[in-house]
């Protein structure tokens, strides 16, 4: 008995499975008199079984449009990427799952303000006040590994997270060393030259806590061998060139080919494909206008 329940319920699904447009389904407790119906049932005459068909060709058609229309940037897949050393224990941080979290714009036309404190800080080695978000840490930590094995040792991490009130005592003493440095300019000219090379506290990249200052601070940095491989390579990291050359007007900042910003591989590899941005990536994913400096 227990064994003909077992079958009737399996012959239940069958039917359920055959006769999606009614959408009625047998209840549970079949009973015996419905087991003298079961030939008809299992061996739907030629009509039904076209319509059945067509129906799950349809929903077909349709789940594919969803997933066409859905992402606006490509997702990559694992084949784009080579390494040398083992990264699996660094994936889920190198390409995290929602990285809308990293894609943030720190500038003048977008100050994080005062009170913005980064989550999930943690020191970047033992030893080191130097901190990042942990995403950004462990991403660093395996391009760092990455360009040990290349025998790419000839740079360090310089300067990281920077709190509002760091930045603030940095923008202020580079106001007044150039006041000293330069008599005759008004106090407007000397905030112009400092914006061009330091940011207002509150507007830092450096407060987002995922952003890497290499030694030297200064364009000699292009001669390394560090630069030459992040240059090619760092965007599989998920970290992208956040000043590049000739991008001024639109990130507000001269080339520094010394400052790198984690962003998440996906983004970073759109980045490096495209020549862009991190405002450039923003203003296309977001479908705004890209905002330019003066
Ligand atoms: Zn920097």
């Amino acid at each position: 008995m227990r064994i003909i329940a077992l079958l009737l319920s399996a012959v239940t699904l069958i039917s359920l499975f055959a006769c999606t447009k009614s959408g009625t389904s047998a209840p549970h407790d079949t009973t015996v008199e419905e087991s003298t119906t079961l030939p008809d049932t299992t061996v739907p005459d030629t009509t039904d079984a076209e319509t059945t068909t067509e129906e799950i060709t349809t929903e077909e058609i349709t789940t594919v449009e969803i997933t066409t229309a859905e992402p606006q940037f490509p997702i990559y897949g694992e084949d784009e990427y080579t390494y040398n050393i083992d990264v699996s224990k660094y994936l889920s941080y190198i390409d995290p799952e929602n990285d809308e979290e990293y894609l943030i714009i720190a500038n003048r036309k977008h100050p994080l303000g005062k009170d913005y404190k980064p989550s999930n800080l943690t020191y970047v080695a033992k030893g080191q006040s130097w901190l990042l978000r942990r995403a950004a840490k462990e991403a660093f930590e395996a391009m760092r590994l990455e360009m040990q094995y290349l025998g790419v040792y000839d740079t360090y991490n310089r300067s990281t997270y920077r709190s509002y009130s760091f930045q603030n005592t940095l923008y202020n003493n580079y106001i007044e060393r150039d006041k000293k440095r330069y008599p005759n300019l008004s106090h407007d000219e000397i905030v112009a030259l400092v914006d061009t090379y330091s940011a207002r506290p509150g507007t830092s990249d450096h407060q987002t806590g995922l952003t890497i200052d290499f030694d030297p601070l200064n364009e000699s940095f292009e001669d390394l061998k560090a630069f030459a491989y992040m240059r090619d390579n760092a965007y599989k990291f998920g970290f992208i060139l956040r000043y590049p050359k000739g991008k001024e007007n639109i990130t507000g900042y001269k080339y520094e080919p010394w400052h790198w910003r984690f962003v998440g591989r996906d983004a970073a590899t759109y980045i490096y494909e495209h020549g862009i941005t991190l405002e450039e990536y923003m203003a296309k994913k977001n479908g705004t206008e890209i905002e330019y400096f003066d």
